[in-house]
Parts: structure tokens; sequence; C-alpha cells
């Protein structure tokens, strides 16, 4: 019998817990777009950490995020499952359905 909570990792779960503390007290600023349309968010955490994430309304490009985890996720596990990411995905409208490529 599939259950979908049981599909999702522990590491996944932390993240997303980390991307819900993310929503609740993190500061997001939209900064200009980049030339070729990707959009670019800069996202304060409680600490004053700052991260730039970029995401393509186009679908074309995957997030980026220039946290320490998300360069962990490209180094050595193949996902864009970082909180930053995860947390602008969920706060703009036209970016919302690309939650499922970090997801999947
Ligand atoms: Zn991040």
């Amino acid at each position: 019998m599939s259950d979908a909570k049981v599909d999702i990792r522990p590491g996944e779960t932390r993240a997303l817990r980390a991307a819900r503390e993310v929503l609740r007290r993190g500061h997001f600023e939209v900064l200009n777009p980049a030339p070729d349309g990707v959009k670019r968010f800069c996202v304060t955490d409680r600490a004053g950490k700052m991260e730039t994430i970029t995401a393509d309304p186009a679908w074309a490009k995957k997030p980026t995020c220039t946290c320490m985890q998300q360069y962990v996720n490209n180094q050595f596990k193949g996902t864009d499952l970082c909180p930053h990411i995860v947390a602008v995905l969920v706060r703009e409208e036209d970016l919302r359905c690309q939650l499922l490529d970090v997801l999947l």
C-alpha cells in the first residue's frame, strides 16, 4: 500500500520544516529579474543571513540558491530541496507549480 508520507525521506522532511520557518520568519525581497527573464529573490532569515534564489517562470531552468544546503544538494544529491527555494516557490503564484519538480 502506498502512502505519500512514507515516501518522504527524513532529510526532505527537515528541509520542508526549515522552509516553513523561512516562510514564517524570513524577509523576502524581489530583485530585478535577470536579462533572460529568470526571477531573482533575496531571502533574509531570522539570524540575518541572506541568500539569493533564482527561478525561471518559463520552467526551462532549474531554481538555484546560494545557501550551503543547496550547494550540498547540487554536489551530492541532485535535488533542489533547499528551504529557500521551497519558500520562494510556495510564495510566488506563477512559480508554485514548479514545487512538483522539487518534491518529486
Ligand atoms: Zn537555500
